[in-house]
């Protein structure tokens, strides 16, 4: 489990992020929702250690990870603006964390292919990023995020760029992945209907705090507020 405790951030004399206490369960999908500036993105960025807290410590099984530098925490992104290499090839794309990691390249194939192959995309591997959709190239996103099997997978607004019937697909197979791998996954979107589709806990944020952390169901039917009720109620 990730453990948050008492975990605040501030940007100079702003507060992003009250001081906050919260557990993400292994292998759940937790989904951070709320509206634009309500702190989504930052408690993103603490848990995968882009930005240290200003209070506050973050555990990781009962480790310490608050210092912890981000490639050592078993963490993966997917970025809502994809994040790939233009010059490259899909392949290359995907490979890249793993050249980093200095793996023998027989391997790298191997598990470049696999990861290909999981979210569809066998047969693109000589392509560019320009030369694909947006699903496709998110897709490429989330094959570079899993080929390293990352114990935690993390996106932020990955569908964000996406039309409305490409959104749908990629939700469920967004959740497939996460049945077939079994991760921990901490999804962010602003989009109730996404949240409430795709979660086993939503979490939902308002102006720097979680208003209400549970089920869907829980704040479908029982919101403990007047914003969780008219925030999750909203249709767009
Ligand atoms: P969005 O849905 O628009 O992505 P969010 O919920 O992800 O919003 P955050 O990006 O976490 O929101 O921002 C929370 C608050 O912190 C906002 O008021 C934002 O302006 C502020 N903030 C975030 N990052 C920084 C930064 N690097 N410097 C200063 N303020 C920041
Ligand atoms: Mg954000």
């Amino acid at each position: 489990a990730i453990t948050l405790q008492g975990v605040s951030m501030s940007f100079g004399s702003a507060l992003a992020l009250r001081p906050t206490d919260l557990t993400v369960h292994r292998g759940e999908f937790l989904t951070l929702l709320g509206p634009s500036g309500s702190g989504k993105s930052t408690l993103l960025n603490l848990i995968a250690g882009a930005i240290a807290p200003t209070t506050g410590r973050i555990l990781l099984d009962d480790r310490d990870i608050t210092y912890m530098p981000p490639r050592d925490r078993g963490i993966g992104m997917v970025f809502q603006n994809y994040a790939l290499m233009p010059h490259m090839t899909v392949f290359e794309n995907v490979a890249y964390p793993l050249r980093v990691r200095g793996e023998p390249s027989d391997q790298i194939h191997r598990k470049v292919n696999e990861a290909l192959e999981r979210v569809g995309l066998t047969g693109f591997e000589d392509r560019k990023p320009r030369q694909m959709s947006g699903g496709q190239q998110q897709r490429v996103g989330i094959a570079r995020c899993i080929v390293y099997s990352p114990a935690i997978i993390m996106m932020d607004e990955p569908l964000g760029a996406l039309d409305k019937n490409l959104r749908e697909q990629m939700q469920d197979e967004i959740k497939r992945l996460h049945t077939d791998l079994g991760t921990t996954f901490i999804y962010v979107t602003h989009d109730q209907e996404e949240a409430l589709n795709m979660s086993d806990r939503i979490c939902l944020m308002s102006v720097g705090e979680i208003a209400q952390l549970g089920t869907p169901e829980d704040l479908y039917f029982a919101p403990q507020s007047r914003f969780v009720a008219e925030f999750i109620g909203e249709s767009n």
